[in-house]
């Protein structure tokens, strides 16, 4: 990857940035936190990588500097997080006028000690619909992917009187006028400039009442076109609090990657972990664990989002990841009977929801089945007749495949003679 002027300087000066919080050892998370760490094992065939990418920091209009980004990370256990601050939309101007719009990727890269976490640089290119907001990560330069066209001055300015009509959020003349005069280059100009920065591009937030009133998810002619010609590449399910069924039905129809994130302006720690919770994360499922792989897992689409404990992606990603999950460890008949005693077990810091989709009936629960993160539950079946091989369907409540379908998985179980 070709570094810029701008950047290599920025790196020459290491010993004047903030440089790494203090985020509490790994091991010592292990031990006290295990419930709130985000963990999932590796498929059969991939590693399950963790990522956030739509992440703010006080670059745009977080509220937080980059560092923190990077403990927080670390202390939930993401691998992978995105810096995405909008371009347009720079709040803090005055009091951080940046220059060079890669400095926050900068400042969170340069706070990671051995290799314990992937940044990646990326960019929220913000706009009024037809548009809307569209991220693009795995970037080269944020620099050209935003343009200030003086000579546009007066056909900003009655912008900004278009928006102070409609009650902006923002008052700050200059702030408005920033935003007004960048917002003015065409959004296909950035796309196409983020594409030939090979970034990974997605829609975000379709389902943001800011962008559509009644809250539905719809692509508008533009966005059918960037999908055309191949320049939109995700969407986004979840952000933060809210999931769109309609755009999943979306990402179905145009083959777009499916994508969560939180969106996070604040802290995980708040906005989440304190409420029992845990950001929504793009599980991503990859060859190697590198930046090259896991942009080339997310162009092809081998992602499941994690949201509010629940998993969404199509069958061939999320049946592979269920699969590792959950699986049986024991299994022996109870003396003198033909009850089965199975022990099933959860290997991932999610929970689950099952319901029991076979013939047989259970002498311990009834069809409905809860495990909690990184637990066993034991399970007594009535076979009625003694099995070599048991074949035990569940549905799983909390894992979907479609907008309206749950995912399916059969646990297997050779019981021997
Ligand atoms: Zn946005
Ligand atoms: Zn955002």
């Amino acid at each position: 990857m070709k570094i810029g002027l701008t950047l290599l300087l920025v790196f020459s000066q290491v010993a004047f940035s903030h440089g790494s919080v203090n985020a509490p050892e790994k091991h010592v998370l292990d031990e006290h936190s295990s419930k709130k760490q985000i963990f999932f094992p590796n498929t059969e065939e991939y590693l399950t990588i963790s990522t956030d990418l739509h992440t703010h920091s006080v670059f745009s209009d977080g509220h937080v500097w980059p560092n923190i980004r990077v403990a927080e990370a670390l202390k939930d256990g993401t691998d992978l997080i995105a810096i995405t601050e909008h371009l347009e939309y720079q709040p803090h101007l005055l009091d951080i006028p940046n220059k060079d719009k890669n400095k926050a990727f900068v400042e969170a890269y340069q706070s990671v000690k051995n290799n314990e976490l992937i940044v990646v640089n990326g960019v929220e290119i913000t706009r009024d619909m037809p548009t809307g907001h569209i991220n693009a990560v795995f970037i080269q330069d944020a620099n050209k992917l935003f343009k200030k066209d003086e000579s546009k001055k007066a056909e900003a300015e009655a912008r900004v009187k278009e928006w102070l009509k409609n009650n902006s959020y923002e008052s700050n003349p200059e702030v408005l006028n920033h935003a007004a005069l960048t917002s003015l280059w065409p959004s296909e100009e950035a796309i196409s400039e983020a594409n030939k920065q090979r970034a990974f591009v997605f829609w975000n937030h379709p389902m943001w009442s800011d962008q559509t009133k009644d809250g539905i998810a719809r692509l508008s002619d533009f966005h059918k076109e960037l999908i055309d010609k191949k320049l939109l590449h995700g969407i986004e399910i979840v952000n933060g609090d809210s999931y769109s069924k309609e755009a999943f039905q979306i990402a179905i129809e145009n083959k777009l990657t499916l994508i969560g994130t939180s969106d996070v302006h604040n802290l995980i720690e708040w906005d989440y972990i304190e409420k029992d919770s845990h950001r929504p994360v793009t599980l991503v499922f990859t060859n190697n664990k590198n930046k090259n792989s896991i942009k080339r897992a997310l162009f092809q689409g081998r992602t499941v989002v994690w949201f509010k404990d629940s998993l969404i992606g199509l069958k061939q990603n999320l049946i592979p990841l269920l699969e590792s999950c959950l699986s049986i460890s024991s299994g022996k008949y109870l003396d003198d009977t033909n009850i089965l005693s199975i022990e099933i077990n959860n290997n991932s810091g999610a929970s689950f929801i099952l319901k029991n989709s076979s013939s047989y009936s259970f002498q311990n629960y009834d069809d409905l089945i809860s495990i909690d993160p990184k637990a066993s539950i034991k399970l007594e079946i009535k076979t009625i007749e003694k099995l070599e091989r048991l074949r035990l369907p569940f549905i799983v409540l909390n894992a979907l495949e479609t907008p309206k379908k749950n995912a399916e998985i059969i646990l297997e179980y050779e019981v021997g003679k």
